[in-house]
């Protein structure tokens, strides 16, 4: 770790990690400026000053680029002008979790993955929790990381985003896990998977031999990646999790019993009904769960315990309300296409799907044949919904195109039929209509209560 004291570091955004990174930094003794390309809110000057830390809003001066090293955050691309002139000049570029983690000797859970990081996250607390060990809770997740380095105990479980590995240092979690690598935010990574999953892969790079690494032992693109960390020398161990095949060193289900395995010995775990959330994404991010908390050696019992018990969370397929036999799913945080594959495949009774939003330039072709197999009618909302009529029209016998969330909700109530599910899984971002996906699931949940 750089010696702080008098250190000129420069913030570059004034969001919720930047002004926490900000903060721990001035505490620490470096000399801080805040820049940031927008405005600044109140509260966040607020906080500044009472820190004592100059700031500038709405642009970036020649006093933005003259520090020593820059800390970003999550939402500041790297391509930006200044970031790029640091690199350029050859001086460091900080994500906030590396900054906090150089004041940490916790041990660091830290969970990656395209899809599933916040429920696993949330999965690992309640773990914890059940197991009555002592742990922090930060990173993506709405506390910020560096806002929890002073006085904690315990270990830290962390969700991070591929924005935040992209400029670590010398961040070591003592276990990491990556869920999946699916096409997402592409747009950050010049349109290359490639670049994105040596991002995620980056998680990787500090740990040792004492460490571990847990990963999805089904995905494509993790296993393509994966020879390279193999050959490495004084590497984490490895273990993986898979619910389509057996595993050398992990997790995984024969017949529908989860098993773990470890130096070639089997323990069977518990049966896979027993799992307190619906879908095979959710088993995955059950046995990963699963296999984190046997890193930090929590007893089976626990484990099994947690594993069941679970609710999961908010506007993660959460059921919202049951209307004359016929059950309203909010799954508002399916903002990518493969988040609604995974809410498909966990129902086998017919569905009507509300789709759409602002589109990310979506191929919605991957989730054609689970529509044609149990999508009777498709409810199109948002800016997105001219281009998904397009797509997806002639996958549902019925297809309709409504401008309200409200409108969505009636219309699913007068077509859909008892035992079935309404299921709002967008595949597309939520800002063409709303603050962001928690309004959205908020307003979708107002408007079942409502029938
Ligand atoms: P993240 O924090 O990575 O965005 P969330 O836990 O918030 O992930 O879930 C986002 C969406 O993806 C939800 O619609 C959820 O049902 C779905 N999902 C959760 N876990 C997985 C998984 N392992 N694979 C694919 N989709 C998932």
């Amino acid at each position: 770790m750089i010696d702080l004291q008098n250190k000129h570091f420069v913030v570059i955004g004034a969001a919720r990690s930047g002004l926490a990174a900000a903060q721990l930094l001035k505490k620490k003794g470096a000399d801080i400026f805040v820049s940031d390309y927008g405005p600044i809110s109140d509260k966040a000057k607020s906080l500044l000053e009472q820190a004592s830390i100059p700031y500038e809003e709405g642009g970036h001066t020649a006093k933005a680029g003259a520090a020593e090293f820059a800390v970003i955050s999550p939402g500041v691309p790297t391509e930006t002008d200044i970031v790029q002139q640091y690199l350029k000049n050859g001086k460091e570029v900080f994500a906030e979790i590396e900054v906090a983690s150089w004041f940490v000797k916790n041990n660091i859970y830290a969970v990656t993955g395209s899809n599933g990081k916040t429920t696993v996250t949330q999965w690992l607390s309640h773990l914890w929790q059940t197991a009555g060990k002592n742990y922090t809770l930060a990173g993506n997740i709405g506390f910020a990381f560096s806002d929890k380095v002073e006085n904690n105990t315990g270990d830290i479980i962390l969700e991070v985003s591929s924005f935040q590995l992209d400029h670590i240092k010398d961040f070591k979690p003592r276990v990491s896990v990556l869920l999946n690598i699916t096409p997402d935010h592409l747009n950050r990574y010049n349109y290359s998977l490639e670049a994105y999953a040596s991002s995620k892969f980056r998680i990787t790079e500090n740990q040792t031999s004492e460490d571990c690494f847990i990963y999805n032992f089904d995905d494509p693109v993790i296993a393509d990646h994966l020879q390279e960390l193999q050959s490495k020398e004084n590497r984490p161990a490895l273990w993986a999790f898979s619910n389509t095949q057996e595993v050398p060193q992990g997790a995984f289900v024969r017949g529908d019993h989860i098993i773990f395995k470890f130096n070639n010995k089997e323990e069977p775990l518990m049966s896979v009904n027993e799992i307190g959330l619906r879908g095979r994404h959710n088993l995955n991010n059950g046995l990963a769960t699963a296999l984190a908390a046997r890193a930090a050696e929590i007893k089976n019992d626990a484990i099994r315990e947690s594993l069941r018990s679970f609710s999961g969370v908010e506007h993660r397929l959460e059921m919202a309300r049951e209307v004359e036999g016929v059950k309203y799913i909010n799954d508002s945080k399916a903002t990518n296409v493969n988040a609604v594959w995974f809410a498909l495949d966990s129902f086998n009774v017919p569905l009507t799907l509300i789709l759409g939003g602002r589109d990310k330039g979506n191929d919605y072709s991957e989730i054609e044949p689970q529509i044609r197999e149990k999508v009777h009618t498709i409810i199109a909302i948002g800016e997105s919904r001219e281009r998904i009529k397009k797509q997806l029209e002639e996958a549902a016998p019925n297809f309709v195109t409504v401008e309200t969330m409200g409108g969505a909700v009636r219309a699913a109530q007068k077509i859909a039929k008892r035992g079935e599910v309404v299921l709002l899984s967008p595949a597309c971002s939520s800002f063409d209509m709303f603050d962001n996906y928690e309004h959205r699931g908020k307003i979708f949940k107002e408007e079942v209560n409502k029938l």
